[in-house]
């Protein structure tokens, strides 16, 4: 699924009701109501999309062993191959691993499928790649995709009521809402975004129980990829931004020691 669905599943009700001009308690509700619907139908859209298991472009499942397999290193794939079968016995069995070609170093999951791209795959030891893997499955189990499109749906719908004559006549207690669905947008899910790039990471270093390969992963990430992506956060920065949805190499590192102090 999309950004743009998801923007339009939980917003599309509340326009029609951007038309009131006025608001009573039971308005209100009726409002509520119609937000929450449209949440609620932008989960069942998006729990369609996981079931379906769409595939990004460009990505082969690890189990598929017809060539060509992009430009990845066939000795590290057939390592790699041996390393998942272990992983696996600890994993639900619809949770696939997918190789994605793509020129920067990363890791993500997307529906029920972990994907490790290509530069990632060569430039990685074993123990890298299988921290890596047991990140990227800590956002599968958590059902971090769903939840962070909560606020989202929630602050989309949020600012399309905006439009409300009724809302927008209220002088300053309109501004303070129009602040509030702004800051719902642009810090929450952020905010959020970091809290569950520590879990993830908390979670694969539980799993794998190798501090030094899990903060060496980290490290060598970074170093391979000279701007911000998916997996590693901005590279030189020492604290994240507020508007940042990965901590920085620093704090993910000083999260990961703090569990074995
Ligand atoms: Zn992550």
């Amino acid at each position: 699924m999309r950004l743009k669905d998801i923007f339009y599943t939980a917003a599309s009700p509340a326009v029609a009701v951007t038309t009131f001009d006025y608001l009573t308690t039971s308005d209100v509700v009726q409002l509520s109501a119609i937000v929450g619907l449209g949440l609620a139908f932008n989960l069942f859209s998006m729990h369609q999309a996981q079931k379906k298991n769409a595939l990004p472009d460009k990505s082969k499942n690890i189990r598929d062993k017809s060539l060509p397999y992009y430009d990845v290193d066939l000795s590290k794939l057939s390592e790699l191959r041996k390393k998942w079968q272990i992983l696996k016995n600890e994993l639900p069995d619809d949770v696939e691993l997918y190789v994605s070609d793509n020129r920067k170093a990363n890791g993500f999951a997307f529906n029920r499928g972990i994907y490790l791209t290509t530069p990632l795959i060569n430039e990685l030891d074993m123990d890298k790649l299988e921290y890596v893997i047991r990140h990227e499955y800590s956002h599968i189990k958590n059902n971090d995709t769903y939840l962070l499109s909560v606020p989202f749906s929630l602050n989309a719908g949020c600012l399309i009521l905006s439009f409300n004559p009724y809302l927008s006549g209220q002088g300053m207690l309109y501004l303070t809402y129009l602040a509030a669905c702004f800051s719902g947008v642009f810090l929450t899910n952020p905010w959020l975004s970091r809290r569950f790039e520590y879990r993830a990471d908390q979670e694969a270093l539980q799993g794998s129980e190798n501090l030094k390969s899990a903060v060496s992963a980290l490290k060598k990430i970074h170093s391979i990829n000279s701007v911000h992506d998916i997996f590693s956060g901005k590279v030189n920065s020492k604290t994240s931004s507020t508007f940042s949805t990965h901590p920085t190499l620093k704090e993910r590192v000083n999260n990961l020691k703090r569990q074995f102090c």
